[in-house]
């Protein structure tokens, strides 16, 4: 990758990093990225957030230790959750003195011609304003990422959206591993990899489908979706200090796909 190409990013957490492993929004985490996003406006980049976490908040909130099977119930869960998400964001950022936005979006809204164009527009009115978006899906509407990806693909076709050049997804791990490393000790980090490459498919829903909700399988193929517009997605840990600001200073952290 480039970096001195790059421009737009977007940047998607997953629940688990979000809420501190379900025990609340991790405020803390979040004033770190938002320190992080900061300093990369103020360098010139423009940044979007692509965020879950709201069913995680909403159980919280409603006292649900345990995350229910019915989708109705997790749609409810996700309606409560999302104010607190919001306002966290909100907070977070204002710190820095930033400006947040609420963007709700479906796949189904980035696939109609009108909607896409308006949902476009608005997101790059927002950029010219400095405003952040903080982008989750329209849990009321669909149940695509509640089902299976936790928002990975979603932030991918934000990402074709937006034209943007690299979409960077912060997990608990610390990128794409050859093996799970939670139980192979021999489990290698892979620093660079082919977006769309078969094998990395094969060997990520096999080996780290449990990592995560999204799991690495739904973040492989965000990253084929993202090469599309051609955009670079690197996978890396959202608990390495300043990954943001070190990954746009050139510096690998996690794993890199690209076109090539
Ligand atoms: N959009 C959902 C959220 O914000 C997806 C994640 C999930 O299913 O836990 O919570």
């Amino acid at each position: 990758m480039n970096v001195q190409k790059v421009k737009r990013i977007v940047i998607k957490v997953g629940s688990s990093l979000v809420t501190n492993n379900g025990e609340g929004l991790d405020h803390a985490a979040i004033a770190l990225w938002a320190n992080q996003m900061a300093s990369l406006l103020k360098s010139g980049y423009e940044v979007l957030m692509v965020s879950s976490g709201a069913i995680s908040e909403g159980m919280q909130r409603l006292g649900w230790t345990k995350r229910p099977q019915d989708i109705h119930q997790l749609q409810a869960a996700a309606a409560v959750g999302q104010m607190g998400l919001v306002q966290v964001y909100e907070s977070c950022f204002a710190r820095f003195n930033l400006r947040t936005a609420q963007i709700l979006l479906t796949n189904a809204d980035l696939a109609h011609e009108e909607r896409n164009t308006n949902a476009k527009a608005t997101l790059d009115t927002l950029l010219k304003l400095g405003v952040v978006p903080i982008i989750n899906e329209n849990d009321t509407v669909v149940t695509d990422e509640i089902k299976f990806g936790d928002n990975d693909s979603l932030a991918a076709l934000v990402t074709n959206l937006i034209h943007a050049d690299l979409l960077i997804i912060l997990t608990d791990q610390g990128g794409l591993y050859n093996a799970d490393p939670r139980q192979d000790a021999t489990a290698t980090l892979l620093t660079h990899a082919i977006a769309g490459d078969p094998a990395l498919e094969k060997m990520a829903g096999g080996a780290a489908s449990e990592l995560s909700k999204g799991g690495m399988l739904t973040k492989v193929l965000a990253a084929k979706i993202a090469a599309k517009t051609g955009a670079s997605t690197v996978i890396a840990s959202g608990h390495e200090p300043n990954v943001l600001t070190r990954l746009l200073s050139g510096e690998s952290i996690g794993t890199l796909l690209n076109n090539q």
